[in-house]
């Protein structure tokens, strides 16, 4: 842990309730009446009617409105509607079921309105444990942390999970994964961020290729759902290197899709650091099960089928320098220098599908 100098770290700990255990969604309404939330506006993705019938009857009464139009990257004319439905609908908490696009829109009502967030999240982004929020429009995508975008209460139920694609479920656990990865070369990053990234990395590790072989298996499930939750806790107490820097820039001004992006990219990035962050390599190669960490997340990565070519999800040689310009612009903890002819170098290897 002390490869990066003395060890020196500050976190805030703000009160959040969490419920965990398959079939827990059934306990929403009391946690509510506990909270004093009597209203809610529930917010989630298109085509996501049989969920949202299933919530109106849970709820009865306390569901208010529903906005089922959340999209990736939280665009900002997508904010602007949610904000006039909540207005009229004038709930007193805000209820988001779904993925990281549902959570990214309730963070921007919740910072807009100062309205408490409630969160089921139901795939493995872990953006519910996280004070960070993003918008995007045509200028790219803007993120921060703000105290109003962390949920006060969130539901991980797996039975609302068994019905997520296997290549979203892949896809959304690597995410999770690169939270895990990078927190623990973080720069800050104190012992307890180690302990829940590497648990993280662990159950993520098993839990992932489980869930292709048998996408209905509740307790892959669980163990999915458990790493996100940590990986999720470890992203929101540490601040993250290139690998992160690079997915949002791929996302919000190239318009690669945001999970496949950090499944795909990984590998790359860890291999880019591996020589300078020694020690977290170790846990993380330790974590993962194998000797080294780079060919574990790669063989990872292609057992699960997220080991694809930032080709195919878009991204084209012309892009690359600007990217690249783009990655390497502000200043971030990474445990590497980053310079502009190495970042393209290593995406234009990802972007081929060459050995990291
Ligand atoms: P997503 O929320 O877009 O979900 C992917 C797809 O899965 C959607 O079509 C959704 O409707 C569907 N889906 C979700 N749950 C399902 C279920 N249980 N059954 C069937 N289908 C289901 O994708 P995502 O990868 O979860 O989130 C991506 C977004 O999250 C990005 O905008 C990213 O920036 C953001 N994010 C934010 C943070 C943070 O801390 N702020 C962290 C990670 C990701």
């Amino acid at each position: 842990m002390a490869e990066q100098g003395p060890l020196r770290f500050a976190f805030d700990s703000p009160a959040i309730r969490v419920r965990f255990g398959a079939g827990c969604v059934r306990e929403l309404p009391a946690e509510l009446d506990a909270l004093g939330f009597a209203r809610l506006l529930l917010i989630t993705t298109p085509g996501r009617a049989r969920d949202v019938r299933a919530m109106r009857a849970l709820l009865g009464p306390r569901l208010a409105e529903t906005f089922a139009q959340a999209l990736p990257h939280v665009p900002a004319e997508l904010v602007r509607r949610a904000l006039e439905v909540t207005a009229a609908a004038r709930p007193d908490a805000c209820l988001v079921f779904g993925g990281g696009s549902a959570v990214g829109l309730g963070k921007a009502v919740a910072r807009e309105t100062g309205l408490p967030l409630v969160a089921v999240p139901t795939t493995y982004a872990g953006s519910e444990m996280t004070s960070i929020w993003g918008i995007s429009d045509e200028g790219g995508k803007r993120t921060g942390r703000d105290a109003r975008a962390l949920p006060r209460l969130v539901l991980y139920d797996a039975e609302l999970t068994l019905d997520l694609p296997p290549a979203i479920s892949a896809a959304s656990g690597m995410n999770a994964m690169a939270h895990a990865v990078e927190a623990m070369y973080a720069a800050g990053a104190g012992p307890e961020v180690v302990i829940l990234a590497e648990d993280a990395i662990r159950r993520l590790r098993d839990a992932l290729p489980r869930i292709i072989r048998e996408p209905r298996n509740v307790d892959a499930r669980d163990q999915a759902l458990a790493g996100a939750h940590l990986a999720g806790r470890s992203l929101e107490k540490a601040v993250m290197g290139l690998h992160h820097k690079l997915c949002h820039v791929l996302g919000g001004s190239f318009g690669l899709p945001h999970a496949e992006t950090h499944a795909a990219l990984l590998p790359y990035v860890v291999a880019f650091n591996a020589a300078a962050a020694p020690e977290a390599m170790a846990r993380i190669a330790a974590a993962l099960g194998a000797p080294d960490a780079v060919t574990a997340l790669l063989s990872l990565s292609q057992s699960i089928g997220t080991a694809r070519p930032l080709a195919e999800l878009g991204l084209t040689a012309e892009q690359v320098p600007r990217a690249a310009a783009l990655a390497c612009a502000g200043s971030y903890p990474n445990p590497r220098a980053v310079t502009e002819p190495d970042v393209a170098a290593l995406l234009e290897r990802a972007r081929t599908g060459a050995a990291p």
